[in-house]
């Protein structure tokens, strides 16, 4: 039986490849300090033997005796708001954490995927972004603790491939949506879907003609399990290459919901990327991936998840 250790277990996205695994059989190990994670996206796992839940920040020493057979690093704040929020806790989990993890992979002789980020590519001057491009990134701008601390993680995370021989796997994740993101996370299409079901005004910042490519979490599950399975350890692009402003992503959704809101528009934050969308020619080609749900079935099952989360009324 193959163990698999995933930190940042608690997340959004961590706590679908738990699901993922355990659904696979195999021996999950979780870690979570619970800085922007919650319990409760694992609490259906409780009595599963085959899980492990250990609550532990990845910046402090792991002692794990478990035989680890694959590491999966997901531990970080992702929103912009958590980031703003613990500039310093980012750059710390992004350094310190990501080598703990990595030297835990060198002691086990585990094969370790690291979670990058579309983020690395800053606001990009290349459109779509291919893995190529080195990005446009302002060091000390109010993302730089994020970007500087995902293009540190992939620094060291090739620097352990090529002095420790360790296996290694980069995946720069794109947006991605679906059930359990955080009502209040402060990304757009939760607070879109909160600002939608409490009949409040949408907020777009800027003039709404930015754009994003949003990938359905199932289908970034799946690109991620297709990268730790393959031998590529080089970084790669995993997201849906639908490019859609702003303004069109509040259109599917009010069309969805079926509802008339008003719309308020705000400044758009500094260094607010204009324009983002993966080439996604590599993972079509090395790991026959592809996405395969469209904007509008992937919202409709997220709206879905947060109507029954009954903090609708
Ligand atoms: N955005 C917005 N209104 C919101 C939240 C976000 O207009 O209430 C915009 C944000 O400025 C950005 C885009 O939506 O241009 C996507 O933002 P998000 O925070 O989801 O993620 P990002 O891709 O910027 O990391």
């Amino acid at each position: 039986m193959n163990t698999i250790l995933i930190t940042g277990c608690c997340g959004f996205i961590g706590s679908h490849l738990c699901d993922f695994y355990l659904s696979k059989n195999y021996k999950v190990i979780g870690l979570d300090n619970l800085l922007t994670g919650s319990i409760e996206n694992i609490k259906h796992h409780e009595n599963n033997p085959l899980f492990n839940f250990i609550e532990h920040d990845v910046c402090d020493q792991i002692n794990i005796s478990d035989k680890i057979d694959f590491i999966l690093h997901f531990a970080s704040t992702a929103s912009p708001d958590d980031y703003l929020k613990y500039p310093i806790k980012t750059l710390q989990i992004g350094s310190i954490g990501t080598e703990n993890i990595l030297k835990l992979g060198v002691k086990n002789n585990s094969t370790v995927l690291v979670a990058s980020t579309s983020e690395i590519y800053g606001d990009p001057l290349e459109h779509p972004q291919s893995e190529s491009y080195f990005g446009n990134v302002n060091p000390i701008g109010p993302r730089g603790v994020y970007d500087e601390a995902k293009r540190y993680l992939e620094a060291l995370t090739m620097a352990y491939k090529n002095k420790k021989q360790l296996k290694i796997r980069i995946v720069r994740i794109f947006n991605t949506y679906g059930p359990r993101m955080r009502v209040n996370d402060g990304r757009a299409i939760p607070n879109f879907i909160n600002q939608i079901l409490n009949n409040k005004n949408i907020t777009v910042y800027g003039d709404g003609h930015q754009t994003r490519s949003f990938c359905y979490v199932s289908d970034t599950v799946n690109g991620i399990h297709k990268l730790l399975n393959s031998d590529y350890q080089y970084p790669i692009n995993i997201g849906n290459n639908d490019e859609y402003t702003i303004l069109q992503l509040v259109n599917i959704m009010k069309n969805i919901v079926n509802k008339n809101i008003e719309l308020i528009f705000s400044k758009l934050p500094e260094n607010d990327p204009k324009k983002r969308q993966p080439n996604i020619k590599l993972a079509k080609t090395i790991l026959d991936w592809n996405p395969k749900t469209s904007l509008k079935d992937g919202l409709i099952k997220t709206i879905d998840y947060f109507i029954k989360l009954n903090k609708f009324g």
